[in-house]
């Protein structure tokens, strides 16, 4: 690693960070020598999420990503925080400036999927997805922007393909990746005149509880079949692939705005 991508002495929040998609993005931060904290949830008031459960377990599971940070030499912290709780997500921002004293990278990462034909879909469902997809970027954001002011920090949004294009029987979470992307090439422009950046990395096929508990399911064919069929590389991607994209994002002071797919080629792959 040279000194141009090394984020040795800098500080990371990464939301969600109890999935898999987080902890590839923690560890791989962490291997570039940032501190991390480790924010996710244990309960929602929402059964409309990948689990299908208000019970998602992710502050518990943040325990054992902090470990995988720890043993890469940095320091980590977990903090319980619903995204979508304006006062947690405060409270959660001054907890990284009291433990850690600055704040770097944001990785805006926590997400939730259902899926239903729109003319079937509930109102809550639209709501919930909309709210911890959408809102959760806004309000961690505008917790975080005093403090990522001060240290010419960096914004990094977890999208999807799915802000790119649509899908059927998702409509609300392809909305509400779409209004991701405006978030971050809104706040790349608000932000730049403070050298903050603002980019987003969109996956493609990771898995995680969101193809294996949901999406795989509702194709109606194997996970490993989807695989050969829709990537043009044809193997998935993983959160490692997603953590150095965050990494490159954190240590490249002139790229602001972009969305980068990480998909193995599936949005170029249109017959
Ligand atoms: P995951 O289920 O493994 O992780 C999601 C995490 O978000 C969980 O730990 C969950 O507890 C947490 N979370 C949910 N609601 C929250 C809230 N209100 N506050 C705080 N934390 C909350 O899923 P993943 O695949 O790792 O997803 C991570 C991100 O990647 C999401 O934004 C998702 O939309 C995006 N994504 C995933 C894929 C994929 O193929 N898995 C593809 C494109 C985009």
């Amino acid at each position: 690693m040279t000194a141009d991508d090394s984020l040795d002495g800098k500080v990371s929040v990464v939301t969600g960070a109890g999935g898999q998609i987080g902890e590839g993005i923690a560890v791989e931060l962490a291997k570039a020598g940032s501190d991390v904290v480790i924010a996710d949830v244990d309960v929602l008031d929402t059964e409309h999420n990948q689990q299908g459960s208000k019970e998602v377990g992710g502050a518990t599971r943040a325990r054992e990503v902090a470990e995988r940070v720890v043993e890469q030499g940095s320091r980590a912290h977990v903090v319980e925080c619903d995204v979508t709780d304006a006062e947690q997500v405060e409270s959660m921002v001054e907890e990284t400036i009291s433990e850690f004293g600055r704040l770097d990278v944001l990785c805006n990462n926590a997400g939730i999927i259902t899926v239903a034909p729109t003319e079937e879909m509930e109102e809550d469902e639209w709501d919930a997805v909309m709210e911890v997809n959408t809102k959760g970027p806004f309000l961690v954001s505008r917790a975080a922007i005093p403090h990522l002011r001060e240290t010419n920090g960096t914004i990094i949004n977890t999208a999807s393909i799915a802000g790119e294009i649509g899908a059927a029987g998702l409509s609300h979470y392809c909305s509400s990746k779409h209004a991701v992307l405006g978030l971050t090439k809104s706040l790349a422009l608000e932000l730049a005149e403070d050298d903050v950046t603002v980019n987003a990395i969109c996956p493609g096929i990771v898995d995680t509880p969101m193809w294996n508990q949901v999406l795989t399911p509702t194709l109606q064919e194997e996970y490993e079949d989807t695989i050969k069929r829709a990537i043009p590389l044809g193997r998935d991607q993983t959160p490692e692939d997603m953590g150095r994209l965050a990494v490159y994002y954190a240590t490249n002071r002139n790229v602001t705005g972009q969305a980068l797919a990480v998909d193995g080629g599936i949005l170029q792959n249109v017959l």
